[in-house]
């Protein structure tokens, strides 16, 4: 078994902060102590740098086919862009077909990551049809390790269910363990106001947003968090875009309620305003819910401080944009004559940690655990995953990250991992980035050069939720 000793490091987690060195064997931690000094394969000088648990991205989209076109990273090209940016598992989604079961779903996604990822991954799983016959495979599914469940009040022609599904959905993960993630927004209100944007010649980019008001995303976030109190089961709101969802989110938890919420870098980073002006280049940041105005971001990135929010996943949904990229088909140009057509998605993966260190860390003056908790340990733990993940501990997982708080990484499209030929965030300079990445215990990224393998990645069975 391979064995590495990391020195002199500062060990932050979500909890802890303080010098110790740590001794992998194989792909786990054997033993973290001052001054330890046996003979291993390999020694790093960690001085000077924080060690920090992998990050988890409990939000992506790998290979995922919209309409006429799949997302445009799979899940080697998006797992290597994940590791660069000091991110060693990802959550991402397999989605049932209607007329189908939920484990040919589970299986049909597999057969995507296996033999592809390099970091380890799990499954969440997208219900999109539920009739009473289905309803074992919840409870079997929860035993197998997809602990999770996704519904959406949007999108009515293809994900939406209706409340009452969702409640029956809700009423059996409370009973099976299982938990419940929401995507909230009010579909057919958006669908209506949509339309009356295009019938009136109104098809740019930036009636995007403005066919997805706040209202549409609170009054989903509102309903989806009654209808799991009713239920006795926790929700989890995911991409949480709109300051009024979020302040439907603490309401709940104020009345002691197990509600959680995610946001994502784009909703903290991205401001409407930079595209309002109609052009197609607005095309490249539409996705749902919405980009939404500047003065939106700051009331997120103080949630996430105050834990009315709890993490930050990306929702990493890659589409190219007209100038395509190695051969890749122009997927945004679909909408080129109706916003409607734009396939919806951002790019984020590789640079989820870098934004929230310099939005949190630097510019906002966190602490170093608080940007654990929120990038890495809070998923952990909601999903089932800690402390195998999300922590520095004898016994988990070896997935390990040296931050250098003085190594500054601009982020452009030219130099980053992720198969899409733009960069929401370009030109974006952040003082700290990830030095070297360890995922199991062997070494993938060092100096931002890829040093792991196609397929050593393993998929996760997870367990179920605590916090
Ligand atoms: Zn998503």
């Amino acid at each position: 078994m391979s064995t590495t000793l990391i020195r002199n490091g500062r060990l932050v987690t979500a909890s802890d902060d303080y010098r110790a060195d740590i001794l992998v064997e194989g792909d786990k931690i054997k033993l973290i102590g001052a001054n330890l000094s046996m003979q291993t394969d390999r020694v790093i000088d960690a001085t000077g740098k924080y060690v920090i648990p992998g990050g988890i991205d409990c939000h992506t989209h790998m290979d995922l086919p919209v309409g006429s076109v799949s997302s445009s990273d799979d899940f080697e090209t998006g797992t290597i862009a994940a590791a660069h940016g000091g991110t060693t598992t990802i959550i991402d989604f397999a989605t049932q077909a209607r007329d189908g079961s939920m484990h040919a779903a589970l299986d049909a996604w597999l057969a995507k990551a296996q033999g592809r990822a390099v970091i380890d991954y799990g499954m969440h799983m997208i219900v999109t049809n539920l009739p009473d016959e289905l309803l074992p495979e919840m409870d079997a599914l929860v035993r197998e390790g997809v602990t999770s469940f996704k519904m959406f009040t949007a999108y009515p022609d293809r994900l939406l269910l209706d409340d009452g599904t969702i409640f029956k959905a809700m009423q059996r993960a409370g009973e099976n363990g299982g938990f419940v993630m929401m995507h909230a927004e009010n579909g057919s209100v958006i669908d209506y106001l949509a339309q009356k944007f295009v019938d009136a010649g109104k098809t740019t980019p930036n009636y995007h947003p403005l066919s997805r008001p706040h209202q549409t995303e609170a009054d989903a976030a509102q309903r989806v968090i009654l209808l799991s109190e009713l239920a006795g089961v926790p929700v989890y709101i995911v991409h949480v875009s709109s300051h009024l969802a979020m302040e439907a989110i603490r309401a709940a938890r104020d009345r002691g309620l197990p509600t959680f919420g995610e946001t994502c870098p784009q909703y903290l980073w991205l401001a409407y305003e930079d595209y309002a002006d109609g052009s197609f280049a607005g095309a490249k940041f539409v996705c749902s819910p919405p980009i939404r105005e500047r003065a939106n971001q700051e009331p997120l990135w103080r949630a996430l401080a105050s834990d009315d929010l709890q993490t930050v996943a990306t929702d990493h949904c890659p589409f190219c944009f007209h100038e395509g990229y190695k051969g890749l088909p122009k997927q945004k140009e679909l909408g080129r004559d109706n916003f409607k057509k734009i396939p919806n998605g951002v790019p984020g993966v590789e640079n989820r940690m870098h934004l929230v260190y310099q939005g949190g860390v630097v510019q906002r003056g966190w602490s170093m655990n608080r940007f654990v908790q929120v990038t890495s340990t809070a998923a952990a733990k909601l999903f089932g995953l800690f402390p195998r993940k999300g922590a520095l501990a004898i016994g988990s997982d070896a997935d390990i990250v040296l931050w250098d708080p003085h190594r500054p990484y601009t982020i452009r499209a030219a130099t980053h991992f992720m198969r899409v030929f733009y960069n929401p965030y370009e030109g974006v300079t952040v003082d700290g980035s990830p030095l070297l990445v360890m995922a199991r215990g062997r070494v993938i990224f060092e100096n931002d050069q890829f040093l792991g393998r196609k397929g050593q990645g393993e998929y996760l069975k997870r367990g179920t939720y605590a916090w």
